[in-house]
């Protein structure tokens, strides 16, 4: 099977790497360090299956696309994909599908949104409805901080149009957990869930990000978590979906947040997690091909499902001088080939070539430095033995990804396991 890849991250490279142990693989437009990278654009190329990576095109429809010239897609069409594009959406349809959620309210207009902040007790969370590269939230338990950032969004001072419209949310506090499921428009399988690390600084400190850093397996995360999750979210959501007449071919990745009152929906992402893909999905020990090819042709019962293997993944972001901020591109990258060396997989994001063939940085997050091991400690050392091997000036990562699998006291992906 010929296969084409969209995109241009980490997460694409995953997948490459990956799909790459069964298939023929090209990746459109790939990276400087993807092997199989192309120019064409993906129209132009030819594949028996194309999996669009990134949410941007698929809220743009290139899934719809690609569909309509008769190519096999595994990736949701532009109406599902307004799980993404349109938090607003999305919480409604969370609401008509019963599926449990923070309680919030959305606005473009400020005088009523500032009165629906106010009766909030806080923490409180304030979201852009549209994209903004996972960097459209704010939690925090500062009400002026929530009301300066409620007038920044509006008026497009902040995020531009996608900040137009504001989600408002109550803010619930708990461990977070990924369950990133396989969707064929009615049937849908679970991959092993992982947990993410969303802020740039050591214990969950600073900004949120695209993703510094994520594990897989999560040790309070069984079969009985995944079943709840299936059941109580995910299937609920593909019915709802269904009955709009929306056929979704494609993952439907659930943020969860674990907390005192059972499992909470904070988001749906409608494409595999980045960096959650690089710690997944080469924990695979069935054929991802297959499996991807079955969900795009709506019949996952013919796949042969999705096993895991026994060993933890582990992986860190290096994150260039800037991010999330403005990322200073340019910068040589050193000792990719002394990380490898030491074992761990290096899977490339915002990189290119300068006019002397050296790696450089060009983006935000540059890198994940990936781990295998038998437990998740084993792992963490491998991943960060690579680590040690890479610099450039301005490189940065968190030191703490991993460090407390299954949570400690606390906020964020470490906050206290139920
Ligand atoms: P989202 O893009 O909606 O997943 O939000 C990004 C991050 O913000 C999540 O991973 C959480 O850490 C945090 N977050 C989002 N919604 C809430 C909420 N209602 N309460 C607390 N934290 C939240």
């Amino acid at each position: 099977m010929r296969v084409c890849v969209v995109g241009s991250g980490g997460r694409e490279h995953a997948l490459a790497h990956v799909l790459g142990r069964t298939a023929e693989v090209v990746v459109t437009p790939g990276n400087a360090a993807i092997p199989g990278s192309v120019p064409a654009p993906p129209e132009e190329v030819e594949a028996d299956l194309f999996i669009v990576g990134p949410e941007a095109p698929l809220v743009d429809g290139l899934a719809d696309r690609l569909r309509a010239a008769g190519r096999a897609v595994f990736g949701p069409g532009a109406d599902g994909a307004r799980l993404e594009g349109s938090k607003a959406w999305m919480k409604d349809l969370l609401a008509a599908a019963a599926v449990p959620t923070a309680r919030y309210g959305s606005f473009a207009d400020e005088r009523s949104a500032l009165d629906f902040l106010r009766t909030l007790p806080g923490p409180w969370v304030v979201k852009t409805d549209g994209l903004a590269a996972g960097k459209g939230v704010l939690v925090t338990g500062r009400l002026d901080e929530a009301e300066d950032d409620v007038r920044a969004k509006l008026a497009g001072e902040s995020f531009g149009d996608a900040g137009r419209t504001v989600v408002i949310e109550e803010g619930l506090t708990g461990p977070e957990l990924s369950v990133l499921a396989i969707c064929d428009g009615s049937r849908a399988v679970p991959l092993a869930p992982a947990q993410d690390f969303k802020r740039v600084g050591d214990d969950d400190t600073g900004p949120n990000t695209g993703g510094m850093g994520a594990y897989s397996p999560v040790p309070f995360a069984g079969a009985d978590v995944v079943g709840t999750v299936m059941d109580g979210f995910v299937e609920p959501t593909l019915a709802e979906l269904r009955r709009r007449g929306i056929d979704y071919r494609g993952v439907l990745y659930a943020g969860l947040m674990l907390t005192s009152d059972g499992p909470r929906l904070l988001e749906y992402n409608v494409r595999f997690g980045d960096p959650e893909a690089q710690v997944v999905l080469p924990r695979l020990t069935t054929d991802l091909a297959e499996l991807l090819a079955a969900a795009a042709a709506g019949d996952l019962r013919r796949a042969p499902g999705a096993a895991f293997g026994d060993d933890a993944c582990v992986a860190v972001v290096l994150a260039s001088a800037g991010y999330p901020g403005e990322p200073r591109r340019g910068d040589v990258i050193d000792g990719l080939d002394a990380a490898t060396a030491r074992g761990a997989t290096v899977f490339a994001a915002g990189v290119a070539r300068d006019g002397d063939g050296r790696l450089v940085t060009a983006g935000g997050r540059v890198l994940a430095i990936t781990g295998t091991g038998a437990t998740i400690a084993a792992a963490r050392r491998h991943a960060y033995a690579g680590v040690g091997c890479v610099s450039w000036p301005g490189m940065h990562h968190r030191s703490d990804i991993a460090l407390r699998p299954g949570g400690k006291p606390g906020r964020g992906p470490n906050g206290p396991a139920p």
